[in-house]
């Protein structure tokens, strides 16, 4: 089966952008593929946590996986900071990687201007380590929203480098962007993506309460007429909270147009609202009971960690051979 990686930063709550972006897509995959799903802490670091924090985030985000229908049987759901060969890889990548390409990643520019007490160079290498992470399994596809894209082709580049000078040694990893809802836009700064570090009016947090979420989109920003229309260039308010209809439902843009034509945007808040909601109810009781017991979480972590070392220890052991670390007594 080909192998799908893909992995989330407990750098906060997770948004209704990383669920249509990323979360809600995983569990699809998992019967067709190998699926590994790792909490990517080593990432969230980049920033400064809170240590409580953030070891409380990898548990809750384990929980997460499960609840959005990820099965610890079939899919591997780990940490990162759990197999040592991410750190490892990502160090020898970095010594196949230019800093005209790392200077060049949006990511960067948006994270350092955001955070301009601390600009680490973890912060910098981001995108290395996380071309270690989908190059350690042998990695197919992908599933990632679309801020991701850059930095998968930054991850395609170096694995071409690297394969170009010691033979065939990475799978060339693609991509998986879906079509609609791969950029969910913050409600109150709609031409922003929505993001779990950015506190406040414009995310709907995946825990948030049904009332919560329902002020929250009533209060979003639209503009000032009333035609319901996807036109994210001149309507990105408007055009983002069909986009959270359409990908939620799985009904198109169009017919969800069609249905509202003629209505305020009082009903489209209603509408996108409701769907949130029905979407994020159920996944909400699912976290509870989990998170009500800690043992299995762990067991789940430690589980699969030991199969993703087993798997990422292949790869990082053919990888120091080829660039000629010394023989291992
Ligand atoms: P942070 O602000 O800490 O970077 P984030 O919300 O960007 O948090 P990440 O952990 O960086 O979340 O990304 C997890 C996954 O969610 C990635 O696949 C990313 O592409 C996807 N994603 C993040 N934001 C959005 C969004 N607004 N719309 C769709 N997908 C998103
Ligand atoms: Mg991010």
């Amino acid at each position: 089966k080909p192998v799908i990686f893909s992995g989330i930063q407990p750098s906060g709550m997770l948004t209704l952008g990383n669920y249509i972006g990323a979360l809600s897509r995983f569990s699809q995959l998992q019967d067709d593929y190998d699926c590994i799903y790792c909490v990517v802490d080593e990432h969230a670091i980049t920033v400064r946590q809170n240590p409580a924090d953030l070891r409380r985030r990898c548990l809750e985000l384990t929980a997460l996986y499960i609840a959005s229908g990820l099965d610890p049987e079939k899919s591997i759901l780990y940490c990162q900071s759990h197999v040592s060969g991410h750190a490892e890889l990502a160090w020898i990548l970095n010594c196949f990687t230019y800093m005209g390409e790392l200077n060049r990643m949006t990511q960067f520019k948006d994270k350092s201007a955001k955070h301009a007490e601390n600009i680490n160079a973890g912060l910098f290498t981001y995108p290395v380590l996380m071309a270690a992470d989908i190059l350690l399994y042998q990695t197919n596809y992908v599933p990632i929203g679309a801020d991701q894209k850059q930095h998968l082709e930054l991850c395609r580049d170096i694995a071409q480098r690297f394969n170009g000078v010691y033979g065939d040694v990475f799978t060339i990893p693609e991509p998986l962007i879906s079509k609609t809802g791969a950029r969910i836009m913050s409600l109150q700064e709609p031409d922003k993506k929505m993001s779990k570090s950015d506190l406040g009016e414009g995310s709907v947090f995946l825990l948030d309460d049904p009332d919560v979420i329902r002020r929250k989109i009533k209060r979003a920003v639209t503009d000032s007429e009333t035609e319901i229309r996807f036109d994210p260039e001149n309507k990105p308010g408007v055009s983002n909270l069909l986009t959270i209809i359409s990908a939620l439902t799985g009904e198109s843009i169009d017919s969800v147009c069609a249905e509202l034509d003629g209505q305020g945007y009082g009903a489209l808040k209603a509408r996108a609202a409701d769907c949130a909601i029905a979407a994020l109810e159920p996944l909400q009781a699912e976290f509870k009971r989990l998170m009500g017991d800690k043992d299995y979480l762990m067991k789940v972590q430690a589980e699969s960690a030991q199969k993703a070392a087993y798997l990422a220890t292949k790869t990082l052991r053919k990888v120091q051979k080829k660039v000629g670390f010394a023989a291992r007594p």
